[in-house]
């Protein structure tokens, strides 16, 4: 299997090349030259999430030099529980529990997969292989988790200070040895363009080998279709109709490892993709027009995006507007139905939601009841809301229990160094 880039299909690599790469060097995204076919009936035998993985990953695997690696891959990466929780609501509509990995966030899926692949890439390169990333709260603690402790491998955590959540920020702070963690006089922004024109620039730091881990690589976005392989083909199983998702979106990227896996011949029929306040690609599917803008703060503040990356990737696969629009469907939800809708579903359902996770069911909440009845629902569940105490808490009434991984990173000492948003500065730490 190759590799191509979203913008030229001339550009093609290897899936260890593309890991490594990151972006394409021509600024496209890199995408599978040919989906595979694959039916419910290849995954017999197939009962965790592992072996769904290592079946579901081999056609992308294939030829690669990390082939033989795939199988010790998947069980090193997914070694966490992966519950579909049946919700106690009107129809068939389970929760898909994606946050009981080390930061308690779906984002740990690819981050563990990514380090996983990453360091067994590297292995025998002389030179040190520096991960930068600039996060606006889930994704830095997730790739520093990954890749803490990992030999041959350094990793440079960009964060805006005072602009993330006191337990992301314990989270992203917490590691020393092979993380430093970067806390920049700025903006998320000023973050990303510095991480941009570090790379931008060949001299900057020539003894090093530099890599992104942010949510465009493509070892980021394979791992995710596999839980919605293991899903749909339960779903499938039990009822012998296709499943639905409904996903809280913001860059795209956990929607979109849904949409592989439904085009590779996974049973999965509707999409309904959840977004806060940034409208972006519901009014997109409303009127056709892509008018990318800036992002607005939002208590689902993950999925804060204006201009979501992946979207370049949607449209590679569905060119066509109509049939992009046909593929998926989208709704907007605001900061007063996220807040109701957790306060509400705490005491009619016993269900505590995360911010995120509380789009999706408001979205289910107001589904119609000939599509709710439309076969099996999954709302998918992106974080613990145990990672967003400020804004669950007083609208439920009471402290959440922290799950014990989170718990132990909580006490851990912070390690951090305080910087100017100066590319002089991110150099100084490089040097
Ligand atoms: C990153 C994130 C999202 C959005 O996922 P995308 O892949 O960017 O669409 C939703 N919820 C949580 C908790 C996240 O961390």
């Amino acid at each position: 299997m190759k590799f191509i880039s979203t913008r030229d299909s001339t550009h093609s690599a290897t899936l260890s090349e593309a890991l490594r790469r990151g972006i394409a060097p021509d600024g496209g995204l890199y995408v599978p030259e040919a989906f595979p076919s694959l039916s419910p009936a290849d995954f017999d035998g197939c009962e965790d999430l592992p072996s769904v993985a290592r079946r579901f990953l081999a056609p992308f695997f294939a030829g690669d030099a990390l082939e033989p690696e795939l199988e010790s891959i998947v069980r090193e990466a997914f070694d966490f529980p992966v519950p579909l929780v049946p919700l106690k609501a009107a129809g068939d509509v389970a929760v898909l529990e994606l946050f009981h990995g080390p930061t308690s966030a779906f984002k740990d899926f690819g981050a563990r997969f990514l380090a996983a692949c990453m360091s067994r890439v590297i292995k025998g390169s002389s030179r040190t292989l520096t991960i930068l990333v600039a996060t606006s709260g889930d994704t830095g603690g997730a790739v520093a988790a990954a890749f803490h402790g990992r030999p041959g491998v350094e990793v440079v955590v960009l964060y805006p200070r005072g602009l993330v959540s006191p337990r992301q920020e314990l989270q992203l702070t917490c590691w020393g040895g092979n993380v430093r963690s970067l806390s920049v006089a700025g903006t998320f922004d000023d973050c990303q363009r510095l991480v941009k024109a570090a790379f931008a620039d060949p001299a900057f730091a020539p003894h090093r080998e530099l890599s992104s881990a942010n949510s465009i690589n493509i070892g980021r976005l394979l791992p995710q279709a596999c839980y919605y392989v293991m899903t749909s083909l339960a779903g499938y199983r039990r009822t012998g109709r296709k499943v639905n998702f409904i996903v809280p979106s913001g860059n795209l990227g956990n929607v979109l490892a849904c949409v592989w896996a439904r085009r590779v011949g996974m049973p999965i029929g509707d999409l309904l993709l959840t977004f806060n306040a940034n409208r972006t690609v519901p009014d997109f599917l409303e009127s056709g027009e892509w008018r990318p803008r800036p992002s607005v703060a939002t208590l689902a503040s993950a999925m804060d995006v204006g201009n979501p990356s992946n979207m370049e990737r949607l449209r590679s696969l569905y060119p066509d507007f109509h049939e992009l629009a046909g593929a998926l469907s989208a709704v907007s939800v605001s900061d007063d139905e996220i807040r109701a809708r957790i306060r509400t579903d705490d005491g009619a359902l016993g269900q505590v939601w995360c911010p995120h996770t509380a789009t999706a069911a408001e979205a289910y909440a107001h589904l119609p009841p000939a599509r709710r009845a439309a076969g099996p629902w999954v709302l998918v569940s992106t974080a613990h809301p145990a990672k967003f105490p400020e804004t669950v808490e007083p609208l439920i009434g009471r402290t959440i229990p922290v799950p014990p991984a989170l718990a132990r990173l909580l006490t851990l000492p912070r390690q951090v160094l305080e910087v100017p948003a100066t590319l002089e500065s991110l150099a100084s730490v490089l040097q």
